[in-house]
């Protein structure tokens, strides 16, 4: 069970945290492979060598086009889904100066970099489910004449929640005809048909290592040519959009894994569901006090968020840990903390169960078995963590009771 370097096998882990990031498609490894050894040309560069690799970048920008819906000139490769948001936020207030709007449940690429703008951000609040307060978005945009950039994300990382882009950008165009309207796609690609929504944006983030891609690969759309300024300037790659040499073997499996993403994803949202629905339901049955956080009807179908009462969230994920089944509390990135996270707090969950919040989610190597595994594992540490939690209560009780007499 246990590899060379001593951790569990793929086959001895319960994996039901892919928005964190998902197993790489064997095909992605495959096809970048060559570009990590015999083909290892700079593909800026002029010789045959140099040029070979150059044409793999560019039949990989056609194929991430294709998949997006955008021209290949409009698909600009970065170094990860981070980078591109804050390239579109930031690169947006640098070109058009004025004020960038978002609501309060972006992922802290989007969010940070608008907090730090202070008086030049504008934060929009959202409903119970996540998703943004059109009436709010409208009233802050009607008293903000020089917004440059409004960033609404497709769907949400932590609770899976799918904003409904077309009425956000209606609200865009019509109160603020002159913002850029940005999405970060980042948890999108598995679930939704990036086609469909990129044209109701001028901006679009996208990073591989969600998608069966390798981590380090992010893709920024810039509809209709440059929008915004470049962040990282220098030797003039990406057609001065994204300094830095290629990526090459990175960028050649993002879109292999991104063409088998599309491919596959019609009969993935219908089995995801499936399996998704079972695990929630199957923690309901075997416990009490389970709560979905987002109904299924809003959310994507890898999306499992629970919020377990009476238990803190650390606590329980160190016991998952010892089981191998991997999951999170809130979004990778902010987990280690004990505060709730920023998104349930946006949406109003009270803070008793924020902290009992458990993000299972589920993607392209999930099976039913994962799915009974972690209903077993999670049920009985949640039995033992409630057991705990009474016999530390029994046993205050029992001192209160005898220093008294
Ligand atoms: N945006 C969202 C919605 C995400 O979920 C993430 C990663 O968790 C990012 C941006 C950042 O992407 P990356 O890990 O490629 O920097």
């Amino acid at each position: 069970m246990f590899d060379s370097v001593g951790w569990v096998t793929e086959s001895g882990l319960t994996y039901l945290d892919h928005a964190a990031s998902t197993p790489m498609r064997a095909e992605a490894v495959e096809a970048m492979m060559p570009y990590l050894s015999e083909l290892y040309a700079n593909p800026s560069g002029s010789h045959r060598f140099a040029r070979r690799a150059r044409r793999a970048v560019d039949e990989a920008r056609d194929t991430v086009a294709r998949v997006v819906g955008c021209h290949p000139n409009e698909v600009v490769f970065t170094g990860c889904g981070t980078e591109s948001d804050n390239m579109a936020v930031t690169g947006a207030i640098a070109r058009r100066g004025g004020v960038a709007v978002c609501p309060a449940v972006e992922h802290h690429a989007v969010l940070h970099v608008v907090e730090q703008l202070g008086d030049r951000g504008r934060i929009v609040g959202v409903d119970r489910y996540g998703r943004v307060d059109l009436d709010e978005l409208a009233t802050v945009l009607d008293a903000t004449p020089d917004v440059s950039i409004v960033s609404v994300m497709a769907v949400n990382n932590e609770v899976g929640t799918i904003t409904d882009l077309a009425e956000v950008a209606r609200v865009v165009r019509r109160h603020a005809p002159d913002a850029l309207l940005h999405t970060d796609a980042v948890q999108s690609a598995c679930w939704v048909d990036l086609r469909d929504i990129t044209p109701l944006v001028d901006l679009l983030s996208l990073s591989a290592h969600k998608f069966g891609g390798p981590k380090g690969v992010g893709v920024l759309v810039e509809r209709g040519g440059p929008q915004v300024e470049p962040l990282i300037v220098g030797g003039g790659q990406e057609r001065e959009r994204r300094s830095g040499t290629h990526n090459t073997a990175g960028i050649v499996a993002a879109a292999v894994a991104l063409d088998l993403t599309d491919r596959d994803r019609a009969e993935e949202n219908e089995r995801l569901t499936v399996l998704r629905d079972r695990l929630v339901a199957g923690l309901g049955d075997r416990l009490d006090g389970v709560t979905e956080t987002v109904p299924a009807a809003h959310k994507v179908a890898g999306s499992a968020h629970v919020c377990v009462a009476g238990i803190e969230s650390e606590a329980l994920l160190f016991l998952l840990d010892e089981a191998d089944v991997c999951a999170s509390a809130a979004s990778a990135c902010a987990s280690g903390a004990m505060e709730p996270s920023h998104v349930l707090a946006a949406m109003g969950v009270d803070r008793s169960s924020a902290l009992g919040a458990l993000r299972l989610t589920l993607g392209h190597t999930t099976t039913a078995a994962d799915v009974e595994r972690a209903i077993d594992v999670i049920g009985a540490s949640v039995d033992r963590l409630r057991r705990q939690t009474t016999a530390a209560v029994a046993r205050t009780t029992a001192d209160a009771v005898r220093s008294t007499s």
